[in-house]
């Protein structure tokens, strides 16, 4: 049977991306050795990182003087590494869900933090927008899609201080003013890559400005200027990102991408607010394209696990909601077909016909 991922993260990836991959880890470019047994130094491998660096610049239209930095330790390190270097003395975090709460968590062992809004009370249903940030902020950290409870910033506020951005799980599906943010970053494993590589692209000027002693590998600054090959890189996770990289511009790059999310959503956003036996968890204008969190209707509560049952019958993978949220989460990921979305909402439509 065909399976269909809506995995949260890891998740789907182009098939060609794991081929490649593969083919990579058996024999690497005709050497007769595996992609995991050359040196990172090696000139063959050194090529995967320049161009991987590069085609991030020119996918996302990154402006002169940033740098791309692919690392290990998974967004969870940036939350520190992030306050660690541009944290003097105050910064605003806009407080979005579970991820947003972890970063504020580990800002405030650096300096003044000040949560400007939040949608804790209402388990995160929306974006806040009536917030103010402090003209003396270092910074504004913003989680640009929340991942658990399926809402999306869908553009790059304007606001007085520069942004910081989580962007582990809607990059590349739309586009960004990168030259908004100081820092942007993510794990891998949600829209680029398999997990262990973490993208972060930091604006140079920005860096150096804290009076605090960073240690070494916690510095942008040794990663800015290693080329990101201070150390050991993450070999096989940079070089599927690469495939992907590539897959992405082969397609159409980014506005192909922002296509496809969009149809990908609306084809099933409407089929929740069509179908009487489910529901939305998000605010209409809030909804993600990435993570599309739905619960069954009140009066159909008890058909909760009956669904889940179907629906794995019929080779859909990942649509448990988080247990946050409960209900279902249907993860569509830059790769992810739109006849996935489709054999869903089939799904759907003939679960309605049977009750
Ligand atoms: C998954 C996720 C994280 C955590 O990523 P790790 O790489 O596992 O540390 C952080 N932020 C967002 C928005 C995520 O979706």
């Amino acid at each position: 049977m065909q399976k269909h991922n809506f995995n949260a993260g890891p998740s789907i990836l182009p098939r060609e991306v794991i081929e490649k991959t593969a083919q990579a880890i058996l024999d690497y470019n005709g050497s007769g050795l595996s992609l995991m047994e050359i040196s990172h130094r090696a000139k063959d491998f050194q090529p995967v990182v320049d161009e991987a660096r590069a085609l991030f610049k020119e996918l996302l239209q990154i402006p002169d003087g940033y740098s791309v930095l692919f690392l290990g330790g998974g967004a969870s390190l940036e939350f520190c590494m992030v306050p660690y270097n541009f944290l003097e003395h105050k910064a605003a975090y806009l407080n979005t869900g579970t991820w947003a709460k972890k970063a504020i968590k580990e800002a405030k062992g650096f300096g003044e933090v000040v949560e400007v809004a939040s949608s804790a009370d209402a388990n995160y249903t929306f974006i806040p927008k009536d917030y103010t940030v402090p003209a003396d902020a270092d910074y504004f950290h913003i989680t640009t899609n929340n991942t658990i409870f399926g809402t999306e910033l869908k553009a790059d506020p304007d606001v007085n201080v520069p942004l910081v951005g989580d962007m582990s799980s809607d990059i590349f599906s739309r586009p960004v003013d990168v030259s908004k943010y100081i820092c942007i970053y993510g794990g891998a494993q949600k829209n680029l890559a398999p997990s262990g590589v973490t993208f972060v692209i930091v604006k140079e000027d920005a860096l150096g400005k804290v009076s605090r002693t960073i240690p070494t590998m916690l510095n942008y600054k040794t990663h800015v200027d290693a080329g990101s090959m201070f150390n050991t890189p993450p070999v096989v996770p940079i070089y599927a990102a690469l495939q992907t990289l590539r897959w992405i511009k082969a397609q159409g790059g980014i506005p192909e991408m922002q296509r496809r999310a969009e149809e990908r959503a609306s084809l099933l956003y409407g089929e929740i607010d069509r179908n009487k036996l489910f529901q939305g968890t998000a605010v209409e204008e809030d909804r993600s394209r990435m993570n599309i969190c739905f619960v069954m209707a009140p009066e159909y509560k008890e058909l909760e696990a009956e669904f889940l049952a179907f629906a794995t019958e019929r080779g859909m993978v990942g649509i448990k909601g988080h247990r946050s949220v409960g209900g279902f989460r249907a993860s569509c990921y830059n790769a992810l077909p739109l006849s996935s979305v489709q054999a869903l909402v089939d799904c759907m439509q003939e679960f309605e016909r049977k009750h």
